[in-house]
């Protein structure tokens, strides 16, 4: 069997399609949309500022007022402590007024960096925006980081002002404040009774002396808008520069990808750390007019049932990480549960099991309607649609305005893989908005990715017959073992196939005569134990489904896998740990006990 046989040989195994379930989607016909589409007309449906200037804030906020949407709740946060607050487009377009012209008084400029540090609550929303709104440059750091991570991504960053809380600055950036002589103002939303140091600011006690009149600025939509870091699954994050331009994609794929109406209420699982929670966990949801959830909260089983249940949650978009632990959960949580808000299910970040997708059907009604895109491409590029029918395990076809192939990249030489089902990285065709404009002080990795029209994304994946894009594996994860080539993602979703196993991670380690053996990592579900008997029982079943060349010979059992903060596993560091080697960057590591 060749490489080429063990992908078509996984799509077989999960052939079964799932009928579309959405009542009326945006995107009704695939093959007549993506025809008819052009950016142009894309940019038409928003409004812009004069001039040919366009404003992501704008788009988001103000531009709904004149709409009549004033009274229209945006953001409905839920904190921690179980308290609701609800902030309306009106009062969204004060506060974000507000903190523009606060950051303006502070004698910040137009391109200055602002950075975040912050759980989600309202004043990172409001930073966010209120930053665009005032042509500077937002880019958003996940609390959970360490005083060092931050410290790095504040230097390349070049960061002027950061926005954080007392906690979190006395924890991660008291230490490191005199390294960083650029950051000339840190805004933090508590500051408590007591006196802040030089170069602190209590932010409300600045918000109540500044007016909430701002007229927000009139952006190039070429100009510098979002720095966001990669997640660091394969290496050192990247920065990866983003302008108001993307608003046009993070726009249209709202209502493509992710079915977005204007009576949804839209809750995303990511936070804005993370480019996901950035792009679809606020702006696409507010340019599209939704109400959207924030839930304070870490995951939680019951908790986010409670979320969508109470909350009436029509449209939801989360990680597979999280889908596989509510399928740990069992079914049974779900049990006496009114979900019938629930019309789109949703999922990115990682390569989504089709078991999972199978499961959600089951358990939900629906399927989970997987999605792909990076932090570079700063919006989703192949999406699984309401009106199409579903191939679980499938990412879906492109977007409309989004051409994707399977190419063969040697030397720097291109070729596009025209027959179906043939492994090859996937490229996308150059020119949508959203595609990152740099990688911040890394122009030879930039220049890299590009070969003539083509964006290379570093993952491999097959097109089949009927234009569904699959993925392998990124293409440092693949498994090159006696002359085949091995996606880790189809062995580890054959391994949670079995009822013992919750999540899988697949490494290649070297071996003399097949180049590379495959190792398989498991994690539990609850009610197994692992013995040698099931470790003989999980290589048989897995043999069976992929045949001895594909199936791993080693297995070994962890209480969690490693995982970037962002929850995707991390098989590199698998590897290096398996192999003594370094573990490289670490700086995205979720703790981990393996
Ligand atoms: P780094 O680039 O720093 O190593 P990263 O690639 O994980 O980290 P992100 O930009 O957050 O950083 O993630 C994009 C990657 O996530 C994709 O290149 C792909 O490998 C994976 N991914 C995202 N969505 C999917 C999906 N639906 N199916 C398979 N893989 C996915
Ligand atoms: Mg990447």
């Amino acid at each position: 069997m060749n490489a080429q046989e063990g992908a078509v040989g996984a799509m077989e195994r999960i052939a079964k399609k799932i009928a579309p379930h959405s009542l009326s989607p945006n995107l009704k016909d695939y093959d007549k949309e993506s025809r008819a589409f052009s950016w142009e007309g894309a940019r038409g449906q928003l409004d812009g500022l004069p001039d040919g200037s366009l404003n992501i804030a704008y788009e988001a906020v103000d531009r709904h007022l004149l709409k009549g949407r004033a009274d229209k709740v945006a953001i409905r946060w839920l904190s921690k402590s179980g308290s609701r607050k609800d902030i309306t487009y009106g009062q969204l377009a004060e506060d974000t007024d507000r903190f523009a012209r606060l950051l303006t008084n502070l004698g910040l400029n137009p391109g200055d960096r602002v950075f975040s540090m912050l759980g989600r609550v309202p004043e990172l929303y409001i930073a966010a925006l209120g930053t665009l709104k005032a042509g500077m440059v937002f880019s958003p750091l996940f609390s959970a980081f360490g005083p060092e991570p931050v410290k790095t991504r504040l230097i390349i960053g070049e960061a002027a002002c950061l926005i954080t809380s007392a906690p979190l600055y006395r924890r991660k950036i008291a230490s490191i404040r005199n390294e960083l002589p650029k950051l000339e103002h840190v805004l933090i939303i508590d500051p408590g009774e007591d006196e802040l140091p030089e170069g602190l600011h209590g932010l409300p006690a600045l918000l109540s002396q500044t007016e909430a009149d701002f007229q927000t600025v009139a952006t190039d939509p070429e100009d510098m808008a979002l720095l966001h870091f990669t997640s660091g699954t394969t290496g050192t994050p990247k920065g990866a520069v983003h302008v108001h331009a993307a608003v046009i994609a993070h726009h249209v794929t709202g209502q493509y990808a992710l079915d977005l109406h204007e009576d949804d209420i839209y809750w995303c699982t990511a936070d804005p750390g993370w480019v996901t929670g950035m792009s679809y966990g606020i702006i696409a949801p507010l340019t599209n007019a939704t109400t959207m959830i924030v839930n304070e909260a870490e995951f939680d089983v019951d908790q986010w049932y409670d979320v969508l249940e109470k909350e009436r949650v029509s449209v939801w978009y989360t990680a597979p990480t999280a889908i596989r632990m509510l399928m740990k959960a069992g079914k049974e949580r779900l049990e006496g549960r009114d979900l019938s808000h629930l019309r789109f299910m949703s999922s990115v970040g990682e390569p989504l099991n089709p078991e999972a997708v199978v499961w959600s059907d089951e358990a939900f009604g629906m399927p989970f309607h997987d999605n792909w895109w990076q932090t570079e491409t700063g919006g989703i590029m192949i999406a699984n649609y309401a009106s199409m029918d579903v191939k679980p395990g499938s990412m879906g076809k492109p977007l409309p305005g989004i051409e994707a192939a399977i190419v063969d990249n040697r030397n720097g030489n291109v070729t596009v893989l025209e027959e179906p089902n043939e492994i090859g990285e996937l490229a996308l065709r150059t020119g949508w908005p959203s595609i990152m404009r740099a990688y911040l002080n890394n122009p030879e990795k930039f220049e890299k990715c590009f070969v003539g029209e083509w964006y290379l994304t570093g993952d491999l994946a097959v097109q089949d017959e009927d234009g569904y894009f699959w993925f392998v594996g990124r293409a440092d994860d693949v498994i090159k073992s006696a002359g085949h080539l091995i996606g880790p993602f189809e062995v580890e979703s054959s391994l949670i196939e079995h009822p013992g196993v919750a999540e899988a991670g697949v490494i290649g380690i070297p071996d003399e005569r097949m180049g590379e053996v495959v190792k398989a990592y498991v994690t539990l579900n609850s009610g197994f134990q692992w013995s040698e008997e099931l470790r003989k029982e999980l290589i048989g079943f897995a043999r069976k489904r992929l045949g001895p060349a594909v199936a791993p010979r080693e297995i070994e059992v962890r209480n969690t896998l490693p995982k970037t903060r962002s929850g995707k596993i991390m098989r590199r560091l698998l590897k290096a740990r398996e192999l003594g080697l370094p573990e490289g960057d670490i700086s995205t590591l979720e703790s981990d006990e393996s």
